[in-house]
């Protein structure tokens, strides 16, 4: 059992071994009194609430024994509650979620859910997230699920205990990631086809423009009003000739990408 200055954790929590003038009922557990207030824990708690009213009807005496449950994890319950408002850890997450659960006291789930968002969203948070029905972990646990393979899922411990619900929308999500990537190829596919046929397009527009270049030389009808009838040789010495054909190369040039490929 803990000694009382364990569970009062320091000196800045409250002491709820400790009578309280305004204490109005009294929790028993393990056999331990924790002087607390009804209206305050009725606040928190639903069930609390039901508990208190059914106990001043019967006008007992204003203590309740809470069979069962540990004496340092209600007393962490408390603090949490309580003004103090001890965070959520690693420690306390499990219990604390159970005893939320039990009491209905919805704040604390939702502490311990935005505590366990910021953590591993794995198959143990995903189990946590199941039993208590934490919407916001669950959906982003099936989002992490989702990245694995089957059978590293299969081989996680925590995947036996997953409900049929839970391995239902794991594979959902997973064949809905499988269709998200079967369009994205797709796509892809199309887009390249796309680019194939650009280039397609521009390899023909050069090659005919090479060809072109390459005739010049060879064409009657691109060279000097003198040499034109000519079927002859080109004229090298001609400079008309020539003349007309660096205009017709600068031109062509002038079309063409001028970048060397390395
Ligand atoms: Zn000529």
């Amino acid at each position: 059992m803990a000694t009382k200055a364990q569970l009062q954790q320091g000196n800045n929590l409250r002491d709820f071994t400790q009578k309280d003038e305004l204490s109005d009922v009294t929790l028993i557990v393990q056999g331990e009194p924790l002087y607390v207030h009804k209206v305050y824990l009725a606040e928190w708690s639903p069930v609390w609430r039901a508990m208190f009213v059914a106990n001043f009807r019967e006008k007992s005496a204003q203590e309740i024994e809470l069979p069962g449950k540990e004496l340092e994890q209600m007393v962490e319950l408390l603090h949490c509650i309580y003004p103090s408002q001890q965070a959520i850890n690693e420690e306390n997450v499990h219990f604390l979620l159970e005893l939320a659960e039990e009491y209905q006291i919805e704040k604390i789930k939702q502490r311990c859910e935005v505590f366990l968002l910021s953590g591993n969203t794995d198959l143990e948070s995903l189990l946590l997230a199941q039993r208590y029905c934490l919407d916001k972990l669950y959906t982003k646990c099936i989002e992490g699920a989702t990245r694995l393979t089957l059978e590293d899922l299969e081989k996680c411990d925590e995947f036996q205990q997953l409900e049929p619900r839970t391995l239902n929308t794991i594979y959902k999500s997973k064949i809905n990631t499988m269709r998200d990537y079967a369009s994205y190829i797709k796509e892809k596919e199309v887009a390249m086809e796309k680019e194939c046929n650009k280039v397609s397009r521009e390899r023909d527009r050069i090659q005919s423009k090479l060809q072109t270049v390459k005739m010049l030389w060879e064409t009657p009808s691109k060279r000097c009003y003198r040499h034109m009838g000519n079927t002859a040789m080109f004229d090298f010495s001609c400079r008309e000739c020539n003349e007309k054909v660096y205009r017709e190369i600068k031109k062509l040039c002038s079309e063409l990408p001028n970048n060397r490929i390395n």
